[in-house]
Protein backbone atom coordinates (compact mmCIF):
# COMPACT_ATOMS: atom_id res chain seq x y z
CA UNK A 1 0.00 0.00 0.00
CA UNK A 2 2.92 2.79 0.85
CA UNK A 3 4.24 1.45 -2.23
CA UNK A 4 1.18 2.69 -4.76
CA UNK A 5 1.33 5.97 -2.58
CA UNK A 6 4.84 6.27 -3.26
CA UNK A 7 4.50 5.83 -6.74
CA UNK A 8 1.41 8.08 -7.15
CA UNK A 9 2.90 10.95 -5.21
CA UNK A 10 5.92 10.72 -7.36
CA UNK A 11 3.99 10.61 -10.50
CA UNK A 12 2.28 13.83 -9.45
CA UNK A 13 5.52 15.25 -8.43
CA UNK A 14 6.86 14.17 -11.74
CA UNK A 15 3.72 15.68 -13.75
CA UNK A 16 4.01 18.94 -11.65
CA UNK A 17 7.11 19.74 -12.31
CA UNK A 18 7.39 18.87 -16.22
CA UNK A 19 4.32 21.29 -16.49
CA UNK A 20 6.75 23.87 -14.32
CA UNK A 21 9.91 23.03 -16.66
CA UNK A 22 7.79 23.87 -19.47
CA UNK A 23 5.89 26.47 -18.87
CA UNK A 24 9.42 28.36 -17.34
CA UNK A 25 11.09 27.64 -20.78
CA UNK A 26 8.70 29.37 -22.73
CA UNK A 27 8.76 32.76 -20.39
CA UNK A 28 5.05 31.63 -18.63
CA UNK A 29 5.10 31.62 -14.79
CA UNK A 30 4.24 27.80 -13.91
CA UNK A 31 1.42 29.13 -11.94
CA UNK A 32 -0.34 31.07 -14.99
CA UNK A 33 -2.80 29.87 -16.63
CA UNK A 34 -3.69 27.92 -13.67
CA UNK A 35 -5.70 25.25 -16.07
CA UNK A 36 -3.18 22.91 -17.77
CA UNK A 37 -4.11 23.08 -21.82
CA UNK A 38 -3.05 21.70 -25.22
CA UNK A 39 0.12 23.91 -26.49
CA UNK A 40 -1.63 23.21 -30.35
CA UNK A 41 -5.61 24.19 -29.85
CA UNK A 42 -5.28 25.86 -26.55
CA UNK A 43 -8.40 23.96 -25.31
CA UNK A 44 -8.45 23.43 -21.47
CA UNK A 45 -7.77 20.11 -20.52
CA UNK A 46 -10.13 17.83 -18.34
CA UNK A 47 -9.13 16.91 -14.96
CA UNK A 48 -8.87 13.13 -16.52
CA UNK A 49 -6.59 14.20 -19.11
CA UNK A 50 -3.79 15.39 -16.21
CA UNK A 51 -4.05 12.23 -14.75
CA UNK A 52 -0.33 11.41 -14.46
CA UNK A 53 0.60 8.68 -17.08
CA UNK A 54 -3.49 7.18 -17.19
CA UNK A 55 -4.35 10.83 -18.92
CA UNK A 56 -1.57 9.77 -21.75
CA UNK A 57 -2.19 6.67 -22.49
CA UNK A 58 -6.09 7.25 -22.33
CA UNK A 59 -5.83 9.65 -25.13
CA UNK A 60 -3.72 7.65 -27.26
CA UNK A 61 -0.53 10.13 -26.51
CA UNK A 62 -2.54 12.34 -28.89
CA UNK A 63 -4.16 15.72 -27.99
CA UNK A 64 -8.38 14.67 -27.51
CA UNK A 65 -9.55 18.37 -29.19
CA UNK A 66 -7.10 18.24 -32.17
CA UNK A 67 -5.15 15.03 -32.26
CA UNK A 68 -1.94 16.84 -31.67
CA UNK A 69 0.98 14.61 -30.69
CA UNK A 70 2.23 14.59 -27.04
CA UNK A 71 5.90 13.74 -26.59
CA UNK A 72 6.06 10.30 -24.71
CA UNK A 73 8.71 12.42 -22.65
CA UNK A 74 6.07 13.40 -20.27
CA UNK A 75 4.45 9.89 -19.28
CA UNK A 76 8.18 8.27 -19.12
CA UNK A 77 9.31 10.73 -17.75
CA UNK A 78 6.00 10.29 -14.92
CA UNK A 79 6.84 6.54 -14.38
CA UNK A 80 10.44 6.86 -13.70
CA UNK A 81 10.05 9.57 -11.13
CA UNK A 82 7.17 7.23 -9.40
CA UNK A 83 9.59 4.15 -9.76
CA UNK A 84 12.31 6.54 -8.40
CA UNK A 85 9.98 8.01 -5.28
CA UNK A 86 8.89 4.60 -4.12
CA UNK A 87 13.08 3.03 -4.24
CA UNK A 88 14.00 6.17 -2.12
CA UNK A 89 11.03 7.15 -0.43
CA UNK A 90 10.86 3.48 1.40
CA UNK A 91 12.44 3.43 4.42
CA UNK A 92 13.34 6.91 5.10
CA UNK A 93 12.26 8.75 7.63
CA UNK A 94 9.65 11.87 6.81
CA UNK A 95 12.13 14.74 6.27
CA UNK A 96 14.44 12.68 4.30
CA UNK A 97 11.28 11.72 2.24
CA UNK A 98 10.84 15.56 1.21
CA UNK A 99 14.63 15.73 0.33
CA UNK A 100 14.10 13.42 -1.71
CA UNK A 101 10.63 14.09 -3.44
CA UNK A 102 11.98 18.07 -4.00
CA UNK A 103 15.47 16.32 -5.65
CA UNK A 104 13.41 14.53 -7.87
CA UNK A 105 11.09 17.48 -8.79
CA UNK A 106 14.13 19.82 -9.17
CA UNK A 107 16.03 16.98 -11.51
CA UNK A 108 12.38 16.81 -13.94
CA UNK A 109 12.58 20.43 -13.93
CA UNK A 110 15.78 21.24 -15.24
CA UNK A 111 15.73 17.99 -17.41
CA UNK A 112 12.28 18.89 -19.09
CA UNK A 113 13.54 22.53 -19.38
CA UNK A 114 16.52 21.51 -21.28
CA UNK A 115 15.05 18.67 -23.15
CA UNK A 116 12.32 21.13 -24.81
CA UNK A 117 14.44 24.52 -25.19
CA UNK A 118 18.20 23.55 -24.66
CA UNK A 119 19.10 25.72 -21.15
CA UNK A 120 18.04 26.13 -17.76
CA UNK A 121 17.26 28.26 -15.18
CA UNK A 122 20.88 27.97 -12.75
CA UNK A 123 18.79 29.18 -9.64
CA UNK A 124 16.94 26.03 -9.86
CA UNK A 125 19.92 23.46 -9.27
CA UNK A 126 19.75 24.44 -5.06
CA UNK A 127 16.85 22.50 -4.94
CA UNK A 128 19.31 19.50 -4.87
CA UNK A 129 21.68 21.26 -2.13
CA UNK A 130 19.26 19.44 0.96
CA UNK A 131 20.68 16.27 -0.10
CA UNK A 132 23.33 17.01 1.44
CA UNK A 133 22.21 16.22 4.93
CA UNK A 134 21.27 12.28 3.14
CA UNK A 135 24.92 11.26 4.43
CA UNK A 136 27.90 12.37 6.28
CA UNK A 137 30.23 14.33 3.61
CA UNK A 138 33.85 14.10 4.29
CA UNK A 139 36.46 14.67 1.62
CA UNK A 140 40.47 12.79 1.75
CA UNK A 141 42.98 15.19 -0.04
CA UNK A 142 42.84 13.08 -3.28
CA UNK A 143 39.46 13.66 -3.53
CA UNK A 144 39.51 17.33 -3.21
CA UNK A 145 42.46 17.64 -6.08
CA UNK A 146 40.82 15.03 -7.87
CA UNK A 147 37.63 17.27 -7.82
CA UNK A 148 38.97 20.30 -8.74
CA UNK A 149 40.97 19.13 -11.51
CA UNK A 150 37.76 17.24 -13.09
CA UNK A 151 36.13 21.28 -12.62
CA UNK A 152 39.15 22.43 -14.39
CA UNK A 153 38.39 19.75 -17.38
CA UNK A 154 35.07 20.76 -17.14
CA UNK A 155 35.15 24.75 -17.06
CA UNK A 156 37.77 24.50 -19.95
CA UNK A 157 35.32 22.16 -22.62
CA UNK A 158 32.26 24.90 -21.43
CA UNK A 159 34.61 27.89 -22.60
CA UNK A 160 37.07 26.70 -25.08
CA UNK A 161 35.32 24.00 -26.52
CA UNK A 162 31.26 25.14 -25.86
CA UNK A 163 30.59 20.74 -25.70
CA UNK A 164 28.79 21.69 -22.50
CA UNK A 165 26.56 24.40 -21.33
CA UNK A 166 27.13 26.55 -18.11
CA UNK A 167 24.36 24.80 -16.91
CA UNK A 168 26.04 21.29 -16.82
CA UNK A 169 28.94 22.94 -15.12
CA UNK A 170 27.02 24.34 -12.19
CA UNK A 171 25.03 21.43 -11.97
CA UNK A 172 27.78 18.97 -11.53
CA UNK A 173 29.50 21.62 -8.98
CA UNK A 174 26.05 21.39 -7.05
CA UNK A 175 26.25 17.43 -7.31
CA UNK A 176 30.00 17.44 -6.11
CA UNK A 177 29.27 19.13 -3.20
CA UNK A 178 25.99 17.43 -2.44
CA UNK A 179 27.19 13.54 -3.32
CA UNK A 180 30.93 13.81 -3.18
CA UNK A 181 33.54 12.73 -5.88
CA UNK A 182 33.12 9.22 -6.36
CA UNK A 183 29.05 9.60 -6.98
CA UNK A 184 29.82 12.79 -9.30
CA UNK A 185 32.24 10.26 -11.73
CA UNK A 186 29.63 7.72 -12.03
CA UNK A 187 27.21 9.95 -12.81
CA UNK A 188 29.50 11.42 -15.54
CA UNK A 189 30.46 8.35 -16.68
CA UNK A 190 26.64 7.11 -16.89
CA UNK A 191 25.33 10.19 -18.11
CA UNK A 192 27.79 10.29 -20.88
CA UNK A 193 26.57 7.26 -21.98
CA UNK A 194 22.97 7.36 -21.98
CA UNK A 195 23.62 10.56 -24.06
CA UNK A 196 25.94 9.25 -26.69
CA UNK A 197 23.11 6.15 -26.89
CA UNK A 198 20.69 8.69 -27.86
CA UNK A 199 22.65 10.48 -30.25
CA UNK A 200 22.20 8.34 -33.24
CA UNK A 201 18.25 8.69 -32.72
CA UNK A 202 18.53 12.73 -32.89
CA UNK A 203 19.37 14.99 -36.14
CA UNK A 204 19.18 17.91 -33.53
CA UNK A 205 22.00 18.71 -30.33
CA UNK A 206 21.56 16.30 -27.72
CA UNK A 207 21.11 17.90 -24.23
CA UNK A 208 23.10 16.50 -21.54
CA UNK A 209 21.07 17.99 -18.48
CA UNK A 210 18.53 15.03 -18.91
CA UNK A 211 21.73 12.41 -18.93
CA UNK A 212 22.83 13.91 -16.32
CA UNK A 213 19.17 13.98 -14.30
CA UNK A 214 18.88 10.58 -14.84
CA UNK A 215 22.19 9.37 -13.88
CA UNK A 216 21.99 11.42 -10.72
CA UNK A 217 18.71 9.23 -9.77
CA UNK A 218 20.32 6.13 -10.74
CA UNK A 219 23.07 6.95 -8.44
CA UNK A 220 20.92 8.26 -5.82
CA UNK A 221 18.51 4.96 -5.66
CA UNK A 222 22.15 2.73 -5.88
CA UNK A 223 23.61 4.58 -2.73
CA UNK A 224 20.15 4.30 -0.71
CA UNK A 225 19.94 0.57 -1.74
CA UNK A 226 23.76 0.09 -0.50
CA UNK A 227 22.49 1.83 2.88
CA UNK A 228 24.99 5.05 1.89
CA UNK A 229 22.08 7.19 2.54
CA UNK A 230 19.71 8.26 5.33
ZN1 LIG B 1 -5.09 20.18 -28.84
Amino acid sequence: MRTVFYFCIGTTVASFACCCGYRLGKGQAPWSPRRSYCDNCGHLLASWQLIPILGWLLQGGHCHYCGNHISVFLPTTEFLIGIAAVLLCNGSSYPMQLVYLLALATLTILACCDFFYCFVYPIFILGLLPLAFSHPLSWSITEVGSAFFLLTIIFILVIKYQGLGSGDLYFLIMILIVLGFYPTIAIILLASSATLLLIPFSNTKVPFIPGLAFATIIVLIYLKQKGALA
